[in-house]
């Protein structure tokens, strides 16, 4: 049996993990590793705030192409929505909190793993991997085993959030946050004081809705290169066009708007209509450069290897 090793259980990972169940020719051993829990809820759907919410609306954010309205299914069906009414806004559209959509992701991977149609095995190692080596390619943890595998996909997400270039100098100071998810950091606010936040964007609102929820009084200043906030979500014109039929229009508009990107064509392809499976030649499952294990910043970030971890191999 081939082994898969994805690193990084955000969604990312944890889609990579469910769609490779669902479409291998024949069972594969899939190891999920994040320090996290679970896999699902990963950076983006971890905060436990609970006006921290989506960007979209549900049928942005189900796991499968062919069934737009799975997330939305599920908010209803497992109560959710019921018990979170002020997610539904005036016109209708649902903006679900971010930890459910963790939940979601978290409740999907333990579906699968209890059965998929490739009788693959789902598994998640907790860890974080520090390093990686070719030729055969095997997964340093820190503090934790040593994986080989057959392959490995890099799904580590944004990593962690940094002072801004030009604003190193200051970022040891107290008053400087430069985690804008650290809830307890920000609770530390008084509510007289003065919040300047650098951004004015998705997570400069996160943080305005956590700083009202505890009665902040104090002025709040945003600060922004172009001087724009967020636009209002628009009212998406058909309820069915998913990020799936984003993602499978052509030309796609994001490639469009942006231009096209060197390594997320490739997820598209796997992701596809045309989704030929592990074994298609489109895959995005394949042996990782040098250079791509490096850029990653993997054994960059985390530190020093363990020594004791080189003999537990799983
Ligand atoms: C605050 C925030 C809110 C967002 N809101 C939305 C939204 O509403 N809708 C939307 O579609 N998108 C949203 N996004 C964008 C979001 O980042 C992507 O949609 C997607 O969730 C990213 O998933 P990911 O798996 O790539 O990354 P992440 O969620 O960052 O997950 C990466 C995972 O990799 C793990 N990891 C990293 N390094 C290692 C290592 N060396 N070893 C083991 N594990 C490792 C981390 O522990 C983490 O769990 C948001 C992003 C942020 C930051």
């Amino acid at each position: 049996m081939q082994t898969i090793a994805i690193v990084g259980g955000g969604f990312a990972g944890t889609a990579m993990a469910i769609h490779l169940s669902r479409e291998a020719r024949r069972p594969l051993r899939l190891i999920v590793i994040d320090p996290a829990e679970a896999p699902g809820p990963g950076r983006a759907h971890a905060s436990s705030h609970p006006d921290h919410r989506l960007n979209g609306q549900p049928v942005m954010h189900s796991l499968y192409p062919e069934s737009p309205l799975h997330f939305e299914h599920w908010l209803a069906a497992s109560g959710t929505l019921a018990g979170d009414p002020v997610s539904i806004a005036e016109h209708g559209a649902i903006y679900a909190r971010r930890q459910d959509f963790g939940r979601y992701l978290a409740e999907e991977f333990r579906r699968h793993q209890g059965g998929n149609p490739s009788a693959s095995s789902l598994e998640h190692c907790r860890a974080s991997v520090v390093a990686i080596e070719l030729d055969p390619i095997r997964l340093q943890c820190l503090d934790g085993p040593l994986i080989q595998s057959d392959a490995v996909v890099l799904a580590l997400g944004w990593g962690q959030v940094r002072a801004p270039a030009g604003l190193e100098a200051v970022s040891d100071h107290p008053a400087f946050m430069d985690d804008p998810w650290n809830l307890a950091r920000l609770r530390g606010i008084a509510p007289d004081q003065t919040v300047v936040l650098l951004g004015s964007g998705l997570t400069a609102l996160d943080t305005i809705v956590a700083l009202a929820e505890q009665q902040h009084r104090g002025p709040i200043v945003t600060v922004s290169r172009r001087g724009r906030q967020p636009p209002t979500q628009p009212v998406l014109k058909s309820p069915l066009s998913s990020v799936w039929d984003l993602m499978n229009a052509w030309p796609v508009p994001w490639i469009e708007r942006y231009g096209r990107p060197r390594v997320r064509g490739r997820r598209f392809t796997l992701f596809g209509r045309n989704s030929s499976g592990f074994e298609g030649k489109d895959s995005a499952i394949r042996r990782p450069s040098t250079a791509c294990a490096t850029r990653s910043g993997i054994s960059g970030r985390t530190g020093r290897r363990s020594k004791s971890a080189a003999s537990c191999v799983i």
